[in-house]
């Protein structure tokens, strides 16, 4: 069986969001998924104040430090924007093969292209990208396969195009 997920609300983030991915998640990795008490004094400590965007590797070094021996896969999501130093955005991060991931839910919002809100694409695509950073963390690259959530995706658009799911290879390379 995988090692359960820990989801990780940081602050600013709606824990209701969170809680709403547990069970698309369990029936996925059919691993334990639970939520931790919502943290609020990660996100602050890696804000880069020239780009007024959050480093996610600082995020998950500040990750690893609070949850040193959770035996578990360790998901932080959160609204702010993040990026690594060498791209303009990033919807999260993971440690391929290790203990923990970061997602962000900022632009997967479609109010910030200018568009009404709409909490159903809103939810697929957090969940989608949750998949895609936890599957990081249980060693899979990613997937050739359109429909498979392990697909890279650069734009929301990108993300609207696969599934919440992973494909027959990816579920094997895991074991499943
Ligand atoms: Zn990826
Ligand atoms: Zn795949």
């Amino acid at each position: 069986m995988l090692l359960p997920i820990r989801l990780i609300p940081l602050h600013p983030v709606s824990v209701e969001l969170i809680g709403s991915l547990i069970r698309p998640l369990r029936s996925m990795f059919l691993t334990d998924v639970s939520v931790e008490p919502i943290m609020d004094s990660i996100v602050d400590k890696v804000l880069d104040e020239s780009r007024g965007q959050y480093n996610s590797t600082e995020i998950i070094v500040e990750l690893l430090r609070c949850y040193p021996l959770a035996n578990a896969k360790i998901a932080g999501i959160t609204s702010v924007d993040l990026f690594v130093p060498v791209l303009t955005y990033v919807f999260g991060e993971a440690q391929l093969d290790g203990p923990a991931c970061v997602v962000s839910t900022f632009r997967l919002d479609d109010t910030i292209y200018g568009l009404a809100p709409d909490p159903a694409s809103f939810f697929e695509r957090t969940l989608k990208e949750t998949v895609h950073e936890l599957g990081h963390t249980y060693g899979l690259l990613h997937c050739r396969n359109f429909n498979c959530a392990m697909h890279t995706s650069t734009t929301a658009e990108d993300i609207d195009l696969k599934a919440a799911t992973l494909c027959d290879d990816c579920m094997e390379k895991l074991g499943m």
